[in-house]
């Protein structure tokens, strides 16, 4: 399969490689954010987090939760953000799941923003419902 991660975990792309077990590896990101932005991958191809099963979820949680207090400390920061994209209008490049661990220093170039758009109650109301009865 023409997957990076997957070219990587095989060996045959290098990387620089913070963590590793069974199920998963933690690099650097090769084009980072911040110093110290670190993503956790899972070892098995997942495309995304509508794939990924829920025990490799919460490993991959708690990890980059593991990742995020050695940043803290490696960096003397206090401030991270943990993040994940699925699909390209999220902004999702490499369909291999993955979730990113971003270290936030005063004046960076980190943007994760929105405009808030505008919803009246009764479409909110529906909103609620469609999402509730979908679960
Ligand atoms: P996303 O946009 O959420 O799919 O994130 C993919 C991330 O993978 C981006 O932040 C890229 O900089 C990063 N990336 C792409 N190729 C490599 C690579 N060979 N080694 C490490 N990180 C990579
Ligand atoms: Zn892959």
């Amino acid at each position: 399969m023409d997957c990076i991660f997957c070219k990587i975990l095989n060996g045959d792309i290098p990387s620089n490689k913070v963590f590793e077990n069974d199920n998963f590896i933690a690099i650097l990101d090769a084009f980072p954010a911040n110093e110290g932005h670190t993503l956790v991958i899972p070892k098995k191809h997942f495309a995304n987090i509508f794939e990924i099963d829920e025990d490799t979820l919460k490993e991959g949680y708690v990890i980059a939760k593991n990742i995020a207090d050695a940043i803290k400390k490696a960096f003397n920061i206090s401030d991270i953000n943990i993040l994940q994209n699925n699909g390209e209008l999220a902004g999702q490049t490499v369909n291999h799941f993955h979730i990113h661990v971003i270290p936030r220093v005063k004046d960076d170039n980190v943007i994760i923003k929105s405009i808030p758009v505008n919803i009246d109650s009764d479409k909110i109301k529906n909103i609620v419902d469609n999402i509730k009865s979908n679960l």
